[in-house]
């Protein structure tokens, strides 16, 4: 194509309807057509990146490859397309500020008052295009985050007016609303989606398309009465219904023709409509799985997006099992001795999850205790891998007050310590080992087995790691080194050999399992609870 096109997707009404996954559907739509694609994700919050938004705020912070810390929404887009993000991907009204004041300061406007129209605007459109311009994208999507009414939007919303304008066919947007269902009168509203359209056009932008979430089917009079009170075209109007899985939100929405009508507007030949045979496998897969596997989810959020990719990871290597996962939270923070039998002994398999600070780590300890001796396929991510280590040198080295100097300086076992390139940073923000690093696979363990290589990359974010000067003792004990990085020599992976599972990994691999392609530690996690469950039998 000889022009990057550039697609918008805003929301009205609500926040939390799914301009994530409508982006990325768009984006597998395209992609699955032969267009070289990429979503990006515009935040309207003033933080330079989530890395230090607590979870409670934004849900799980995700980490690109090269290091940068993301919206979770990142981690949709790479699990539908395949397709690796990086820093490009992610901005805030944080970074274009920033950018446009160090600008200022080292006197690139000559002069010029520093003004939200139009040097906010131009840093916004100029990072909208940056992305298309380098690598030569068929199609940018961008979502704006938020939704449209809220102050914060406002700048965003008049650079894509902008863009409209001076783009023309290049340029479109996708407005998603929300249609709600009033019991009582047994209807469906279309009035809040009619306010939110009236919202855009009255900053000057007109929808081009409509994706309207629903909990129930609307039917086409719904759709034309919006199509015409809204100024789009019936086609356009689009109906995104809750589905079991958010992966059956692509095939929805081709079969209603979104990708086509987009291509339409924007002077592109339509073509055939792609058959996503391997996608549709996956879903077939998904659906004729009947059994289910529990899995306990070990971690101080009790707030299903603190941990998406774990659960999206989790739940996609269930399907490559033929299996549903069942993921249950157990609050480390309420997890004692006591109660550890009662919590975890139905369960098939036990992540302990990551995580920052003191808060809920004994209950970690204790969950990598009880399923270590109860020979439970335990799989730590991160935070999570430092407990096992803590809890394997407390029980088992006999050092009873083996910590990590994050939660206790003054330990006198330092099994868990900070890395040494980490001791003098006093910014929290974008400074821990981030992105991926290479790993090297010992011969003969687990994991060398189920990668099936020696030479892996991992996604890191973290400031501590496990501490070399204990390796041999861990080693003669029954914990293995099992994988670490050839430049630092830093451990990436320990496993106890002999347990049905026992690994954990200082690395993130949920931020690299997608839907064609499953992270194989989580395959072979969940193959084995699933063995675990049948031996239960
Ligand atoms: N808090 C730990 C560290 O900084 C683990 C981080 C994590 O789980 N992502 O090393």
């Amino acid at each position: 194509m000889a022009e990057t096109k550039y697609i918008f997707v805003t929301g009205g009404v609500a926040s939390s309807l799914g301009k994530g996954i409508i982006s990325s559907s768009i984006g597998k739509l395209l992609q699955a057509r032969g267009y070289n694609i990429t979503i990006q994700k515009f935040d309207p919050y003033i933080n330079i990146d989530p890395g230090t938004l607590n979870p409670y705020e934004h849900g799980e912070c995700y980490v690109t490859v090269d290091g940068h810390e993301a919206d979770l929404d990142l981690g949709h887009y790479e699990r539908f397309t395949g397709i690796q993000t990086t820093k490009a991907n992610n901005l805030t009204t944080g970074r274009i500020y920033k950018s446009v004041i160090d600008k200022e300061r080292r006197g690139d406007y000559l002069g010029k008052t520093i003004q939200v129209i139009p040097h906010i605007t131009d840093e916004i459109k100029r990072n909208v295009k940056l992305l298309g311009q380098k690598y030569h994208y068929d199609f940018v999507i961008t979502e704006i985050g938020g939704t449209v009414g809220d102050i914060e939007s406002l700048p965003y919303l008049e650079s894509i007016r902008q863009l409209k304008w001076e783009l023309g066919k290049n340029a479109l947007c996708v407005h998603l609303t929300y249609v709600p269902y009033l019991a009582a009168a047994k209807e469906l509203k279309t009035k809040p989606t009619q306010h939110s359209v009236k919202e855009l056009q009255s900053v000057g932008i007109q929808p081009d398309i409509l994706v309207l979430r629903s909990e129930h089917p609307l039917n086409d009079n719904i759709r034309r009465k919006v199509a015409n009170f809204c100024n789009v075209d019936f086609e356009a109007v689009v109906q995104s219904v809750d589905m079991p899985t958010i992966y059956e939100v692509p095939i929805r929405m081709q079969e209603q023709g979104l990708d086509a009508t987009i291509l339409k507007k924007m002077g592109e030949s339509v073509g055939e409509t792609p058959s996503l045979g391997p996608w549709r496998q996956f879903l077939e897969r998904r659906h004729k799985a009947k059994e289910v596997v529990n899995i306990g989810l070990v971690g101080k959020y009790d707030l299903q997006d603190a941990y998406k990719s774990i659960l999206e990871s989790l739940s996609q290597a269930g399907t490559y099992n033929d299996y549903k996962v069942k993921a249950t939270f157990i609050n480390s923070e309420k997890l004692n001795e006591e109660n550890a039998e009662e919590k975890i002994k139905d369960m098939d398999g036990i992540v302990i999850c990551p995580g920052f600070g003191q808060r809920g780590i004994e209950g970690k300890i204790i969950a990598a205790h009880y399923t270590r001796v109860h020979n439970i396929p335990t799989f730590g991510i991160c935070l999570g891998m430092q407990m096992m280590v803590i809890e394997f040198a407390r029980n088992v080295l006999g050092y009873e007050d083996a910590n990590s100097t994050e939660m206790d300086e003054k330990t006198e076992y330092n099994v868990i310590d900070i890395m040494e390139d980490q001791k003098n940073i006093t910014n929290m923000g974008g400074t821990m080992r981030l992105g991926a690093y290479e790993c090297i696979l010992k011969q003969g363990s687990r994991v060398f087995e189920i990668y099936k290589k020696e030479h892996i990359q991992e996604r890191h974010r973290h400031r501590y790691e496990f501490n070399n000067d204990y390796e041999k003792e861990y080693e003669k004990a029954g914990m293995n080194c099992v994988g670490r990085n050839p430049e630092s020599d830093l451990v990436e992976i320990v496993e106890v050999p002999g347990l049905k599972w026992y690994i954990g990994t200082q690395f993130h691999p949920e931020y690299s399992s997608t839907v064609l392609k499953p992270h194989p530690l989580f395959v072979d996690f969940v193959k084995t609870a699933i063995e675990n469950k049948s031996s239960k039998k």
